[in-house]
């Protein structure tokens, strides 16, 4: 049997050591990979979360490309089919985009325009104050020219053209002027077409007032007339022929003051335009006040209550201003509820160069449906309420305002009340 010597002996032990340190550095090793590799795992995953995230935003810039290339279709088809023509042109004054419309002018194709100079479609005469104004436009001021464009196969056209200067459209273009075109020849025909129509209008309102005022004159003699005779039928045969009698004599008697009433009012209306006399200062506190006095038993007869604030200086006739008042405060007094006194507020403000009145009532009111047709020749809205009236007092009060280059209107809640506003020119420096 083999015994081991005492060296050899130390010498294992040696290398048993020395082993035991490699199986220690070995596990080391061992723990260090695994930790590397749970590591190495680990940045996968994030690499994979990685791609996912970059999927994700590759898809949102996709679909943020589709969006902005259908924005840009949409605004390339305004440009395009802009009822404006729009010329985009460099410093050089070379037209660089032009959009259908701005060919159509010029009677060209856009392709045809691009890199020509803009100034070779307009007329020689209109060229340098053009050149001018495409300098002032790159130093900055925009503004508007009037010229014509001239093109061989197009009549001459004239437009104003709008300009403004904006940023280049490539990198290296300089700011470019964007001229917008309005075709002031349609515009004019238009104008021509208007005042021509105004002036016919004018012409058959001024037949019409002499048509009223012929027959309302000439109807006023022999209406008198009638009105004297049925007067004198009813003082002297009253009660001698029978009861039926008196009653027919009655009504024709009413019926020729109405008809009587209508022609002298029908009268006034005629003349609003045509006999009113030179607008002067005018105090209107003054008017209001002749207008009260006129109105003063209709006043004390319904106990209203009327409050006036401070009444300014106006540019007016004074006898249509008074005839004004009377008719709106009359009307305030006029339809007035039954339960209760009339109260009227008469007040003025200044708005811009003009006064604006207001007559505020608490009576019957009106819907507002009727706000219109209440201004009407003619048009009453309470007849069955058994008022008296002829339907032409709103009528001559418009026509009065409307002379002094104001507006009336209303504004009503049946029931409580209305307000009637009238604008009338400011007296120079009453404001
Ligand atoms: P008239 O008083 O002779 O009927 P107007 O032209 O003055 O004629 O008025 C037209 C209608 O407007 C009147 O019939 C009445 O119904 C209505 N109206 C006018 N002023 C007032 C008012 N202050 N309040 C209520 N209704 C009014």
């Amino acid at each position: 049997m083999d015994v081991l010597s005492p060296k050899s002996r130390q010498e294992l032990e040696a290398e048993l050591a020395c082993l035991r340190s490699r199986l220690g550095e070995y596990e080391a090793l061992e723990a260090l990979s695994r930790e590397t590799g749970e590591a190495f795992l680990r940045s996968l995953e994030g690499g994979e979360r990685c791609r996912e995230r970059l999927d994700a935003k590759s898809e949102e810039l996709c679909n943020a490309r589709h969006q902005l290339q259908k924005a840009l279709g949409r605004y390339t088809d305004l440009f395009n089919h802009s009822p404006i023509g729009y010329f985009l042109i460099d410093q050089h004054g070379i037209l660089r985009e032009v959009n259908v419309k701005g060919a159509a002018l010029l009677g060209q194709s856009p392709e045809h325009l691009q890199g020509a100079p803009f100034a070779k479609y307009i007329t020689p005469l209109a060229r340098p104050a053009f050149d001018h104004h495409l300098q002032s436009v790159f130093a900055g001021s925009s503004g508007q020219i009037e010229l014509a464009l001239d093109t061989p196969d197009v009549p001459a056209l004239p437009v104003i053209l709008e300009t403004s200067l904006i940023e280049g459209m490539d990198e290296g273009t300089g700011p470019l002027c964007l001229a917008a075109a309005l075709d002031l020849g349609s515009r004019k025909q238009a104008e021509k077409a208007l005042a021509e129509r105004t002036e016919e209008l004018a012409r058959s309102n001024e037949d019409l007032e002499r048509f009223a005022y012929v027959i309302s004159h000439d109807l006023q003699e022999p209406l008198r007339n009638i009105g004297n005779y049925v007067q004198l039928l009813s003082r002297r045969y009253k009660g001698r022929l029978d009861a039926d009698a008196d009653d027919y004599i009655g009504f024709v008697v009413d019926g020729v003051m109405r008809l009587s009433n209508m022609i002298r009012e029908l009268l006034t209306f005629s003349r609003i335009t045509t006999q009113g006399r030179t607008f002067e200062v005018v105090d209107s506190g003054a008017a209001l006040k002749d207008a009260l006095a006129n109105l003063e038993s209709a006043i004390t007869e319904s106990l209203a209550e009327i409050h006036i604030a401070p009444m300014p200086e106006v540019q007016a006739d004074s006898t249509q201003l008074i005839s004004l008042f009377q008719n709106l405060i009359g009307n305030a007094l006029k339809y007035r509820e039954a339960d209760r006194n009339p109260r009227i507020r008469i007040e003025a403000r200044p708005v811009g160069e003009k006064w604006l009145f207001s007559i505020v009532d608490n009576g019957i009111g009106i819907e507002s449906r009727q706000f219109e047709r209440l201004f009407m020749l003619f048009q009453r809205i309470n007849p069955q309420g058994g008022i008296q009236g002829t339907g032409i007092g709103l009528a001559v009060c418009k026509r009065i305002v409307e002379r002094h280059g104001g507006q009336l209107w209303v504004e009503s809640t049946p029931g409580q009340g209305s307000i009637f506003y009238f604008t009338l020119p400011a007296a120079p420096s009453s404001h």
